[in-house]
């Protein structure tokens, strides 16, 4: 049997670090395999995607822009690609291309392994863009009972709401300051804070004290946000986990084990944030 490959593609792909997570896997599995950065632009993705079998390819990762054309060539799809309408992790199986979007798993896993046993009555999450998507659907599956969820541009914060209307209540970006006091957990799923962007401008006084403020930001690790919530003694989760544990389940598909995030791993891509910082 020929060796085990597979891709990220997107475009631009040079700063992925999915490379590095599933290059350390497949060593510290001792594993045959690769895993390789795929640079294809958006005209010429779906003749990628119709090839890479041929290519010898298993399957492998998509990022921007490429989600939502991977969801539509799909021959199947999971619940939670669907009802992202974006897929972010493809395999062959039954000759058939699949497709998942783990950045869901990813989100709750982070949490899951940050915080132990956790949940919340209300979540506050601010943002609606590609990735909101996939930690709103999270928070759903994992019983949050009311998500408020504010965004720049109304519009777009509305149709996210249309997942579960009766469970999330869209509100206006200067609506922020007055909806701390109820939430038990702080998502920021926007650019804000993200190095090269302005950080996000909130004072985060009037959450309760037993508040959780997480960011899924991870460059740089420590946002302005996270800064300011662990000077307050709220807990905090990163967006580093977040990376690493979305990438879970392509590998055990691709590559027959499924990988652990540990604190060597996490360690690795620390660094590798540092480096390019
Ligand atoms: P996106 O689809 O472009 O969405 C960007 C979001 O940021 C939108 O809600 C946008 O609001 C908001 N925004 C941008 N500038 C703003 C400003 N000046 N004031 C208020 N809101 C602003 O991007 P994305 O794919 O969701 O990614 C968002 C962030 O998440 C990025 O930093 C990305 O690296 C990170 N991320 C992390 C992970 C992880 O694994 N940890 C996974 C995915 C993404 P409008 O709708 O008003 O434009």
């Amino acid at each position: 049997m020929s060796t085990p490959t597979a891709f990220v593609v997107g475009h631009p792909i040079k700063h992925s670090r999915s490379p590095l997570i599933h290059g350390y896997w497949l060593a510290e599995h001792g594993l045959e395999g690769s895993y390789e950065r795929v640079d294809v632009a958006p005209e010429e993705f779906e003749s990628f995607f119709r090839g890479f079998e041929h290519r010898g390819f298993r399957g492998g990762n998509v990022t921007i822009p490429h989600k939502e054309a991977a969801f539509r060539l799909a021959d199947v799809t999971t619940e939670r690609a669907r009802r992202l309408e974006a897929a972010n992790t493809l395999w062959i199986e039954d000759g058939r291309v699949h497709a998942d979007n783990t950045d869901v798993i990813g989100f709750i896993a982070n949490l899951d392994q940050e915080l132990g046993r956790w949940g919340a009555r209300t979540a506050l999450v601010l943002g609606a863009g590609g990735a909101a998507r996939g930690v709103v659907a999270g928070l759903l599956e994992r019983g949050v009972e009311k998500i408020v969820l504010a965004n720049r541009t109304d519009g777009k914060g509305r149709e996210l709401a249309n997942f579960e209307p009766a469970r999330i209540e869209p509100i206006a970006w200067s609506e922020i300051p007055c909806r701390l006091a109820e939430a038990e957990l702080l998502v920021n799923t926007t650019l804000l804070g993200m190095a090269g962007q302005p950080p996000l401008e909130v004072d985060l006084a009037p959450l309760p004290g037993y508040a959780t403020v997480t960011d899924i930001v991870y460059m740089p690790l420590e946002t302005p946000l996270l800064a300011q919530a662990r000077a307050r003694g709220l807990r905090t989760v990163d967006g580093l986990g977040m990376l690493l544990h979305q990438a879970v389940p392509g590998f055990a598909r691709w590559f027959g084990v499924t990988p652990k995030v540990t604190p060597q791993l996490r360690a690795l891509v620390e660094a590798d944030i540092e480096r390019r910082r």
